[in-house]
């Protein structure tokens, strides 16, 4: 497969057209970002890293029954994806109090919700990324009823599988970001599962192994990445 022409830079990939129709060329960077953007740095290895996790999570859900775009892993830092029609939606799925949930509605952080909250956000970095409810899609024009359904449904299910998959792996996983995008009609599991998307705290100690370690400048951050990585992989072995 070939590299073609540079289509988009996002905070955290690089996106190119290939020599095959259809089909995009997804590059993982190390540059990392927080706040929307008001701090950012970079964290060594990191596009190569979440590209992997990235490789065998989207595996991992399309055996258990998950339509994903994704094709393969191309070379270290590089996964080939379907292109899709994204929604301008950010999916969130929250299975702990933590993050913004706790600075909005005032939950503690670290308690354990009695049933997963699903959160639609509008994906816009020029307004924040809001909050909308479901009469806010259909008046942005964002998915429709039926959409959004499948979608909150495909995201429960994806959280399913994954607090699973990571528990098996000594992992907790606290909250995390989905996109959405369709093909021929149908709902597809697009973008990336990483710790720049998920919130993941160790079993026993709580520890946390994601993103969090750079926005709070904990320290120990791409010792984190790789320790996520090394999990997934010897559950895969
Ligand atoms: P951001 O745009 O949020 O800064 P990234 O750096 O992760 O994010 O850039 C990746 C971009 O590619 C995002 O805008 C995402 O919605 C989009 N994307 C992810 N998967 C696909 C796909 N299969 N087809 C088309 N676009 C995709
Ligand atoms: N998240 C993300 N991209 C965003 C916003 C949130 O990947 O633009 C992820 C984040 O890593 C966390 C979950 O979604 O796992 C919930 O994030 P939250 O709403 O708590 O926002 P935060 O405080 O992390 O900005």
């Amino acid at each position: 497969m070939q590299k073609g022409e540079f289509l988009y830079e996002g905070k955290a990939k690089r996106i190119y057209a290939t020599d095959e129709a259809g089909v995009f060329w997804m590059e993982f960077k190390d540059d990392a970002t927080a706040g929307n953007g008001q701090k950012r740095g970079t964290i060594g290895g990191k596009g190569r890293i979440n590209a992997e996790i990235t490789q065998h999570v989207f595996e991992r859900l399309a055996r258990g029954g998950v339509r994903t775009h994704l094709l393969r892993q191309e070379s270290p830092t590089v996964l080939l994806v379907r292109k899709l029609d994204m929604f301008k939606l950010e999916v969130v799925v929250r299975n702990i109090a933590a993050g913004s949930l706790v600075k909005r509605i005032g939950l503690k952080e670290g308690i354990d919700l009695p049933q997963p909250i699903v959160e639609l956000y509008l994906k816009d970095d020029a307004l924040g990324d809001p909050l909308l409810n479901d009469d806010h899609v259909i008046a942005l024009g964002l998915a429709t009823e039926r959409e959004m359904v499948e979608i909150k449904a495909a995201a429960r299910k994806i959280n399913d599988l994954l607090r699973a998959y990571f528990r098996t792996a000594g992992l907790l996983l606290v909250d995390f970001k989905l996109e959405f995008g369709k093909e021929d009609g149908q709902i597809v599991l697009g973008d990336e599962v990483t710790p720049d998307t998920c919130r993941f705290w160790d079993e026993k100690t709580r520890e946390k192994l994601d993103k969090d370690r750079f926005r709070q400048d904990l320290g120990g951050v791409e010792e984190a990445y790789q320790e996520v990585l090394r999990r997934v992989v010897a559950q895969n072995a």
